[in-house]
């Protein structure tokens, strides 16, 4: 007996998971637990409120889902018994297939809210009974708020993504919501990074957690070629961009990240102007239909390419991608991580193509240091035009510069001489972060340039 009790869980079968479930894990293809599964799925099963560190892509949905499954078992009742809260549109939907998957020999009740389509339909399946709710958090609150909603039979809640969802601003909605719900729960909170603000909700929201962590997965895949090009300015970025998409044979199927909105919106205006094939973009202002059409026309093949943002780009699961070009470098330094996972899926070569700045190359070498590996670093194409940087982008550049350093060490001395006389001080500091001897377009730049 004490044998048994003693033995080490390896296969899925050891977490004494109903045959609903088995059936599914088979069906799905996993063959064996994930590490993150392995450590979380016995902790929650025991009832305890767990604080996971684990990244989009190491099987964290499945760890918390398959013992929430096992939990709820049924269809039972009218109002739903499970919520998990997700950031994004995406990452709910995906978390919402994710159960479509797993509990699909259960008779269980489950849909996904979130903003972007009228509410009506979503009013309606709920009406008719559920037992898991997947949220955004704006939407699941407005639509409490109407009565369409009713939330005290929640005997689970889990929050997937907590740190993404700090960094959008959640955090009123959250806190409204964990005054409103059964205080007598089982959380979950799973988090890739644990910044200030999400130890602080942790320390809010749950009770007596234990703590499960698998290492980031800061080691990207090894398929990946990971390629860095120093590229000065956005013009000059497009131009690079053109040149290797020129390669038809290769460059087939290709995301290319962008930091904001306005670049994903210009980067793929280009694209669709030059005619280099199928462009979608998804970021915040695209419509949810345009969202889901985008994905899935990518998702076909129809799409040769994909700009997207960070955010909308949570929860993309593609596979097949040639190339990942980072247009910028992530601010978010895991976001790196994240991007260049969706090529070398699933044992294909993949390759990853980082455009930086004098500026973003501040942050490559966070990145480096994170993913323990040097990107491969590339001369521009002799063929490339080289573009003189503009002075709103100098500009452009230096701030940010600062305002990330500001955040990543509290001490920087140079925030507070900065912020006195900011417009000079940032603007010089933009100019002295470049190597003049190393990166040829800074000679390009006017000594007088910022004087229009
Ligand atoms: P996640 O980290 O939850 O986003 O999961 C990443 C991917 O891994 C998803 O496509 C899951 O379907 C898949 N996955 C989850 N658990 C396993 C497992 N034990 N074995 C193989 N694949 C898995």
């Amino acid at each position: 007996m004490a044998e048994e009790a003693e033995k080490e869980i390896t296969t899925f079968e050891d977490f004494k998971l109903n045959k609903q479930l088995l059936n599914a894990i088979d069906e799905a293809g996993y063959q064996k637990p994930t590490p993150i599964q392995l450590q979380a799925i016995p902790l929650i099963m025991a009832g305890h409120d767990l604080l996971g560190i684990a990244q989009t892509g190491t099987g964290k949905t499945a760890a918390f889902l398959l013992p929430l499954l096992m939990k709820v078992k049924y269809a039972q009742g009218h109002n739903p018994r499970a919520l998990i809260i997700a950031p994004t549109r995406e990452l709910v939907m995906q978390i919402e297939e994710n159960i479509t998957l797993l509990a699909k020999y259960t008779d269980l009740r489950h849909t996904a809210i979130y903003g972007g389509l009228g509410p009506k339909t979503q009013i309606e399946t709920i009406k008719n009974g559920i037992d898991i709710l997947v949220a955004t958090p704006k939407r699941l609150l407005e639509l409490y708020l109407k009565g369409d909603l009713i939330l005290k039979e929640l005997k689970t809640l889990i929050l997937d993504e907590a740190d993404k969802m700090m960094d959008m601003g959640f955090m009123p909605q959250i806190r409204k919501l964990l005054e409103v719900i059964p205080r007598k729960r089982q959380n979950l909170l799973f988090s890739a990074t644990m910044p200030d603000k999400v130890v602080e909700l942790s320390e809010e929201f749950l009770e007596f957690p234990t703590r499960v962590e698998v290492t980031p997965q800061a080691t990207p895949v090894d398929t990946v070629s990971q390629t860095l090009y120093q590229v000065p300015n956005l013009r000059t970025k497009i131009e690079l961009l053109e040149h290797l998409i020129q390669d038809t044979e290769t460059f087939k199927r290709v995301i290319i990240f962008t930091r904001s909105k306005k670049n994903a919106e210009s980067v793929s205006r280009f694209l669709e102007h030059r005619n280099y094939g199928e462009v979608r973009a998804i970021h915040g202002n695209k419509g949810q239909n345009t969202r889901i059409n985008s994905m899935e026309a990518f998702k076909g093949g129809e799409v040769r390419f994909l700009v997207a943002t960070d955010v909308a780009a949570r929860g993309i699961d593609v596979s097949m991608v040639s190339h990942v070009i980072n247009f910028d470098v992530p601010l978010i330094y895991e976001d790196y991580v994240h991007r260049i996972g969706r090529t070398g899926r699933a044992e294909q070569l993949g390759a990853a193509i980082t455009f930086a700045n004098d500026i973003e190359l501040y942050h490559i070498r966070k990145i480096e240091k994170l993913i323990r590996m040097q990107l491969n670093k590339v001369p521009m194409p002799a063929e490339v035009k080289v573009f003189e940087t503009p002075f709103e982008e100098q500009q452009e550049m230096a701030m940010e510069l600062d305002r990330q350093k500001r955040r990543d060490d509290p001490d920087f001395k140079g925030a507070f001489h900065e912020k006195k006389s900011r417009h000079k001080s940032n603007f010089e500091k933009g100019k002295k972060t470049g190597d003049p001897k190393k990166s040829g377009w800074q000679k390009t730049k006017k000594k007088g340039s910022r004087k229009k």
